[in-house]
């Protein structure tokens, strides 16, 4: 079975979405394989956003992701990482459909709430950062 990353980044838990994400995964039928609610440092935002690191907004998406606690999960199912993209909208919640999570829950691309993998081997390298690799298997 597929599995894939999410993460509630800092200001989706600041605004308590943290369990209305849950719900839309669990909606979806999707099954909670780990969850860890986490700081994480300057460190380990940049390797996980390491492909944006010349664009001019990584600073500022370092910042956002090291201001707060994320909850980090791992979701599995059928084609976990593309269900896991269509219920989490697009990148910019301007142009996320109303009823995905972006499109309900967010305003602006710099606090778009929450992260899921693009791949699924950016799905198995992100798992092996943020819960070691096999976490959850
Ligand atoms: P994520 O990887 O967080 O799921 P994504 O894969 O949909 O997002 P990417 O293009 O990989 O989109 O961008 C990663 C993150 O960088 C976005 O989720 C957003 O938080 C931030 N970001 C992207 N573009 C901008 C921008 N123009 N200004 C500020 N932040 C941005």
């Amino acid at each position: 079975v597929e599995q894939t990353f999410v993460m509630v980044k800092p200001d989706g838990v600041k605004r308590g979405l943290i369990g209305p994400i849950i719900t839309r995964f669990e909606q979806k039928g999707f099954t909670l394989a780990a969850i860890s609610l986490r700081s994480i440092d300057r460190a380990l935002a940049e390797r996980h956003y390491g492909e944006l690191k010349e664009k001019p907004f990584f600073g500022e998406l370092v910042s956002y992701l090291t201001s707060g606690p994320v909850c980090a999960m791992i979701w599995q199912g059928e084609h976990a990482v593309e269900n896991a993209r269509s219920i989490i909208g697009k990148t910019n919640p301007v142009e996320a459909t109303p009823g995905t999570i972006r499109g309900d829950f967010a305003m602006d691309i710099a606090g778009n709430i929450v992260h899921g993998s693009d791949s699924p081997s950016s799905a198995e390298r992100e798992i092996g950062l943020f819960f070691g690799s096999g976490a959850g298997a």
